[in-house]
């Protein structure tokens, strides 16, 4: 049955009928949350749900870690692509589509960085950007410019490092406190502080062109690792 229909608007959100959504294929109720139809077990198309409910856990700033990974564990299981090889095209793009979103919203919900940031965005309407140069990250990116050897930069990275790490911590209690405007000028430094360090990566490249010499950037790798 399900295997001979072609079905291509993956992504479609919403087949609703008076606000209800429904199953692509039986156009019977289904909720947002759902990855199969109550009905007739097609996998649903990607709904536009947030990232806490697409886990399947409670909305909340302080997540419990391991109760998201197990979530995360057992949806990508159900959603593995083996399971739908013998599945119509429809399907298979709806799976695919859903591992898609499933990995986009793990990923975004386990990085305290990230998740701050997704956090600030379902809280505010628009998030002003137009935020006055900040004196510390104007100097430390003078300090990169002027840096004449690589320890110079190692300096710079570890200062850097230091108050990113402060950083995610203070966002993360004004997001607590639900100081939002706070939190976004936090965001915007931490921005600041990331830009930093890649400008050090890149200094210090040019720095050492035999990139022989065993010395690494340690406060940069630290701290930077997966905070795209
Ligand atoms: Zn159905």
């Amino acid at each position: 049955m399900p295997n001979v229909i072609e079905f291509n608007e993956f992504t479609c959100s919403a087949n609703r009928v008076g606000g209800e959504l429904t199953c692509w294929l039986c156009q019977k109720g289904v909720s947002a949350r759902a990855l199969f139809c109550h009905h007739c077990g097609t996998i649903q198309p990607v709904r536009d749900i947030d990232h806490f409910a697409r886990l399947g856990i409670e909305r909340r700033i302080d997540i419990d870690q391991e109760l998201l990974d197990k979530q995360y564990e057992t949806l990508k299981r159900t959603l593995d692509p083996t399971r739908f090889i013998i599945r119509g095209s429809g399907e298979r793009g709806n799976a695919e589509k859903q591992m898609e979103a499933l990995t986009q919203a793990y990923d975004t919900l386990r990085e305290p960085l990230k998740r701050g940031r997704y956090w600030l965005t379902l809280h505010m309407r628009e998030v002003d950007e137009a935020e006055a140069a900040n004196p510390m990250i104007s100097e430390l990116l003078y300090e990169v410019e002027a840096a004449i050897a690589p320890t110079d930069c190692d300096r710079v990275a570890q200062k850097a490092g230091q108050s990113l790490q402060q950083g995610i911590i203070d966002l993360m209690q004004s997001l607590r406190d639900q100081h939002w405007q706070q939190a976004n000028s936090i965001l915007v430094e931490l921005d600041g502080l990331e830009s930093v360090l890649a400008a050090v990566r890149i200094r210090r490249k040019e720095l050492s062109p035999e990139n022989g010499n065993g010395e690494n950037t340690s406060g940069v790798t630290e701290v930077n690792n997966n905070n795209q």
